[in-house]
């Protein structure tokens, strides 16, 4: 299988190439020149599989440069039961009728991060040996608060690798911030930004396209690479979940097999959401795909007007990993919906760049919205969420999940859509505490290790291991740097 980039059709390249370089030197995205089908059959086989080994099955049909025993080891390697509490590795909830609560947070940093960010840096190091790179591969990652500790864990001393994390200063969780400056490893650096996620993501993606720093970069054997949904290596190991869900609702009896379902996704870079739409159009039976966003609703925007503004003012929410202006995935749909076109995205995303917006063709809205519902909720109605599903099902969720589940109600009291719909539940309520406690009582202390207490002794749940051994880590990274310090920062850390 060859890929190319979303701004260059002529590009023919392989997975571990695009893997290895992340994000294409025009600034375009990797996608497959074509994706490969599933059939129900085949669903029917992968449906008496273990997770791994429907993981391989799948990944085996994107990279088909990787020898067989090479994925496996990668596979078997990141998705352990140690690491993911079960050999399950995904749990699916039931919650009320035909409602299906896809858990992807059962990994070492409590988001559904994990399931991309422990294979990633497997993927990249097989990609290298591949490749016969030799160069010291430096990890820059953008992150609205999940993605820079998910990856911090996956590449911490990982042998040819360095990472460095760039965060909004105010635009992450207490828990999330103290995830990330108290990472250990010898190789990884943590920096908090003034400035929203948007600024962090731009001033890397233009940092991995800087041809002055390029080569500085091949002076000293080193490269960049990308750790963000934009490097295909990234979005992969998350089609893997979807087709794996529809399995286990068969295999449980909750459908049969070429049953439809719908999918509905909080979503903030639209990685997530994309995986589901590859997967769709692979031939698992997905019907509508659900678009949840927070108060920052561009998405939703554009999915009801077929205008993308990001010309808008930028709200800090309770559900901060969505706090996001400029869903980068978003580029590999519009490729997509416009048959290939290179040519239509580079005028697109010209525009964007430029004046702030573009708009999609009529046609294009139209398979848009065939295909895709995009709605929104702001931070009450996300509380309402939550508070709604704790007292009515006993079931505790975290504030992006609940944006989705809010969502997928207004969805299904507008359509009548009752058709079974997964939901992607994307991160531990413990991660969130705050505000998910504030959400079913008035928190007592303002402590967060105190509101954890006091949401242990509401929710009779348990919070996960790795969050509470947090409490007495030592903090290792307290650097804040403005937003226009991020190239000279990434030089100096380094050492370029
Ligand atoms: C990253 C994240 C999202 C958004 O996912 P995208 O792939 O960026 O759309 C939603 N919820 C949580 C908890 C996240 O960490």
């Amino acid at each position: 299988m060859k890929y190319q980039s979303t701004r260059d059709i002529h590009t023919k390249i392989t997975s571990a190439q695009a893997i290895t370089q992340g994000i294409s030197p025009e600034g375009g995205l990797y996608v497959p020149k074509e994706l490969p089908v599933i059939t129900l059959d085949d669903i029917e086989g992968l449906a008496d599989m273990s997770y791994t080994d429907r993981a391989c099955e799948i990944l085996s049909l994107f990279l088909t440069d990787f020898p067989d025993d090479e994925l496996v080891n990668c596979v078997n390697n990141a998705y352990t039961e140690e690491k993911f509490e079960s050999d399950d590795i995904t749990e699916i909830s039931r919650v009320g009728e035909n409602r299906y609560f896809l858990e992807l947070w059962h990994g070492p940093t409590c988001a559904f991060k994990d399931m991309a960010l422990q294979l990633l840096p497997y993927l990249l190091t097989a990609s290298a040996k591949i490749v016969n790179n030799n160069k010291e591969i430096c990890i820059l990652v953008a992150t609205s608060g999940d993605t820079g500790k998910a990856a911090l864990e996956g590449f911490k001393d990982v042998d040819g690798t360095r990472i460095v994390v760039f965060y909004p200063a105010d635009g992450v969780s207490p828990m999330q911030k103290r995830q990330m400056t108290t990472q250990a490893g010898e190789n990884v650096q943590v920096c908090a930004i003034n400035g929203n996620f948007d600024d962090a993501q731009t001033a890397v993606k233009s940092i991995f396209t800087d041809k002055e720093l390029g080569e500085k970069l091949k002076k000293g054997n080193k490269m960049f690479s990308s750790a963000n949904s934009i490097n295909w290596g990234r979005l992969l190991p998350q089609i893997v979940y979807y087709v794996s869900a529809y399995c286990d609702l068969l295999k449980d009896d909750e459908i049969e097999l070429g049953d439809k379902v719908n999918v509905c996704v909080p979503t903030g870079n639209f990685g997530n959401i994309l995986a589901a739409y590859y997967a769709k159009k692979m031939g698992v039976p997905i019907n509508m795909l659900i678009c949840a966003s927070n108060k920052n609703n561009v998405l939703t925007d554009f999915i009801n007007t077929g205008k993308y503004d990001k010309k808008r003012e930028f709200y800090t929410t309770i559900s901060p990993s969505m706090d996001i202006l400029i869903s980068s995935n978003l580029e590999r749909l519009i490729f997509d919906l416009y048959d290939s076109s290179a040519s239509e995205v580079i005028k697109l995303y010209d525009s964007l760049s430029k004046t702030g917006e573009f708009t999609v063709s009529e046609s294009v809205k139209e398979k848009l919205n065939n295909q895709f519902y995009g709605g929104c909720c702001d931070d009450e109605q996300t509380k309402a969420a939550i508070k709604e599903a704790f007292e009515e099902y006993g079931y505790l969720m975290d504030t992006h999940t609940a944006v989705a589940a809010k969502v997928y109600e207004d969805y299904k009291n507008k359509t009548g859509d009752n058709t079974p719909v997964i939901i992607a539940s994307t991160a531990n309520p413990y991660k969130f505490t705050a505000s998910v406690l504030s959400a079913i009582e008035t928190p007592e202390s303002d402590d967060e290790f105190e509101q954890i207490n006091e949401l242990i002794n509401a929710s009779g749940q348990q919070p996960p291991k790795q969050l509470m051994k947090l409490k007495n880590a030592k903090q290792r990274f307290n650097m804040l740097i403005e937003k226009d310090k991020i190239k000279s920062t990434v030089e100096e850390m380094l050492s370029l």
